[in-house]
């Protein structure tokens, strides 16, 4: 009670205005790569930005009924993670030997608690996990078996790997051991047909992930991010969605972020905390400090992707580098903006 009337008097301070509610907001992205006009069909188009809009709702409600912004990124991220057209749980990408391998990430900017798993192959929501990671355990990161067995003993919900399984996502695979001269592994045990959903998915490109941050009531900002990495990954190679500072970031003094993109090049450049550092110690605001860091340096260093972002005090923003980056946004009294191209806002 007393934390939360602290942050509510915080936010009312920073808005400048004592009588205005704190607001609510959030940002939702679900990959970002080559995506132009001319490669997604009408149908496809429609496919996703539904379930864009389905998503953003589905969290916005939460912050809406005074949730937390965990709350509401893990209620969204579940959706992402069931949606086979895109790279996070049930459609996520293999490696090169057959495999779904995950990796989440969870921050809570109020306490700055953060969680992580990394190469995980049996849970449904390996962004639960994360959160998990973060409240049940003393660590911050979990990783491979050792993640797989904390998991099952936490009691959330297991899958055989054939359960993540997508024709699109393996014809991709295929492609990629082609073009490596690499064997094509035995497809995972109880691999799915494929299904009407799946069929419409889009082959962006390497990436796919998706993330989500968020601004409660309270004022609290979170982020998380969820991820099967890229494609034809070999050697255990973890990319930066799991890394806390890399591909997500979160704290009230600053502000909230969740990247995708060539994830080597976002941890090089500690992405999404260097955004926050730039707005708390440079006094930047939201947007020109996403810019600075995927614009400039990302774009400088010859990585690509994008990330989106929110503050405490309600500013949210997105960047990319890229041809297009599947995204969308709502804030309390705003309306829903779905975007995919370059060309949109
Ligand atoms: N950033 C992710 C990784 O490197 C890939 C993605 O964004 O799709 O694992």
């Amino acid at each position: 009670m007393r934390m939360f009337g602290l942050a509510l008097l915080a936010t009312m301070v920073m808005t400048g205005n004592a009588m205005a509610a704190p607001k609510w907001a959030i940002v939702v992205h679900g990959g970002a790569g080559v995506i132009e006009r001319a490669d997604l069909s009408a149908e496809q188009e429609a496919a996703y930005r539904a379930a864009m809009e389905r998503v953003t709702r589905a969290g916005a409600e939460v912050l809406a009924d005074g949730g937390s912004a965990l709350d509401a990124i893990e209620a969204a991220i579940h959706l992402l993670e069931d949606d086979p057209l895109f790279n996070s749980g049930r459609g996520a990408v293999f490696t090169a030997e057959g495999r779904n391998e995950l990796d989440a990430s969870i921050m809570d900017g109020a306490t700055l608690s953060a969680g992580a798993v990394a190469g995980v192959t049996r849970t449904r929501h390996p962004i639960s996990l994360a959160r998990q990671v973060m409240t049940a355990s003393p660590h911050v990161m979990l990783m491979g078996e050792g993640a797989d067995t904390f998991s099952r003993e936490q009691g959330l919900e297991q899958v055989e790997p054939g359960y993540f399984y997508t024709e699109r996502r393996w014809r991709s695979l295929e492609k990629f051991l082609a073009e490596h001269g690499l064997p094509v592994p035995p497809k995972p045990q109880g691999a799915t047909k494929p299904d009407e959903a799946a069929a419409l998915a889009h082959d962006e490109g390497k990436y796919g992930t998706v993330g989500v941050v968020a601004l409660d009531r309270a004022g609290h900002v979170a982020a998380g991010t969820s991820t099967g990495g890229t494609t034809g990954k070999r050697w255990g190679r973890v990319g930066d969605s799991p890394i806390i500072g890399a591909g997500t970031y979160a704290s009230d003094a600053s502000c909230a972020v969740s990247a995708t993109g060539t994830g080597e090049y976002f941890i090089r450049l500690t992405v999404a905390r260097d955004i926050c550092a730039l707005v708390e110690l440079k006094g930047m605001s939201l947007q020109a400090a996403a810019d600075e860091v995927i614009q400039k340096k990302l774009t400088a260093l010859g990585g690509d992707g994008g990330v989106i972002a929110v503050a405490p005090d309600g500013q949210m923003a997105w960047s990319y580098n890229t041809s297009g980056m599947y995204r969308a946004r709502m804030a309390e009294g705003e309306p829903l903006v779905v975007g995919i191209y370059k060309d949109e806002p």
